[in-house]
């Protein structure tokens, strides 16, 4: 498995895979890798990438001051050791000199999808985002490049920009991966401890519920969203940032009777912000039916 450093080598390399004739598939991520990560390797291998490369970079563009760019956890060594398992040709680890040299002064905005839900909550969070995943593209010239249904929002933004910037890659939506007792799987979850990781069951809990009633028929989209709210509303130790009914191809507000909705929600558990969510109704392309 290579590491590598900067964007030229990383050009290079793609360069060098792209003249075999080679189909490359991009995993990105922030590191302190866990299986929700590695299934994203694996739907890269079976959506056919004949080489996949994974990128781990804790983008400073995308924390707002106060957030936990500082703290985010890092464990370069045993992510090396988790992706040269899984069969990863190649890691790319830029610093974020590399990333943004001084005097670095351009950026990416997706305006409509951007807006609202995380958007409104971390100002400036998805034109970071944008940002850094248009220049993993450019370095890495995948012909694929696979995110996870965790980041919903995130998922629309890149599906957006891509389009937009008629970047000609295929974006693949892998789905979300849980824990036994249903919390997504995060590498935010590391600052969950005792009471608080119990506590963050109330997420997964609450899109679970609303599952049930869709599965039992109920369509109002109030409804549906309110059985989800409430499971964080009497945890005492969750605080709520959002929990909205969206439509799950365009992420447009919903409401009434609905036949299809995606349901996200954030909330402060402890130290931790989760996000999570779920559709009901709409198997999407590459999701499990299950
Ligand atoms: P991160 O390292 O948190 O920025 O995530 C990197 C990629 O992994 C993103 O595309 C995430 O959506 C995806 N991801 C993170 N957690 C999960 C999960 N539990 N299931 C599926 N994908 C995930």
């Amino acid at each position: 498995m290579e590491r590598i450093r900067t964007p030229s080598a990383m050009r290079a390399w793609a360069d060098a895979r792209r003249a075999e004739g080679a189909r490359i598939g991009l995993v990105p991520t922030m590191g302190y890798l866990h299986e929700g990560h590695m299934s994203l390797v694996s739907v890269a291998k079976a959506a056919g990438s004949e080489v996949v490369a994974a990128t781990i970079f804790v983008n400073p563009m995308q924390f707002a001051p106060g957030e936990d760019f500082e703290k985010y956890p890092r464990d370069e060594e045993r992510d090396l050791a988790m992706l040269e398992a899984a069969g990863v040709d190649a890691v790319y680890l830029p610093g974020v000199g590399e990333m943004y040299p001084e005097g670095h002064q351009t950026f990416v905005d997706v305006t409509g999808v951007s807006q609202g839900l995380c958007g409104a909550e971390r100002p400036g969070h998805f034109r970071g985002v944008a940002t850094v995943v248009a220049k993993l593209f450019l370095a890495a010239k995948p012909h694929a490049a696979v995110f996870g249904e965790k980041d919903c929002q995130q998922l629309a933004v890149i599906r957006a920009m891509t389009r937009d910037l008629d970047f000609g890659i295929e974006i693949i939506g892998a789905p979300i991966v849980r824990e036994g007792d249903g919390l997504a799987m995060s590498s935010r979850n590391a600052y969950l401890s005792g009471e608080d990781r119990i506590a963050a069951r109330c997420l997964s809990r609450g899109l679970f519920r609303a599952k049930a009633l869709f599965d039992a028929g109920e369509r109002d989209a109030g409804t549906l969203v309110g059985a989800a709210r409430k499971e964080i509303e009497t945890e005492p130790r969750a605080k709520m940032e959002y929990a909205e009914g969206r439509d799950p191809d365009t992420l447009a507000p919903i409401a009434g009777r609905v036949e299809a909705v995606t349901i996200l929600l954030a909330a402060k558990v402890g130290p931790a912000r989760l996000i999570d969510n779920i559709t009901l109704g709409k198997t999407i392309p590459g999701r499990d039916a299950s």
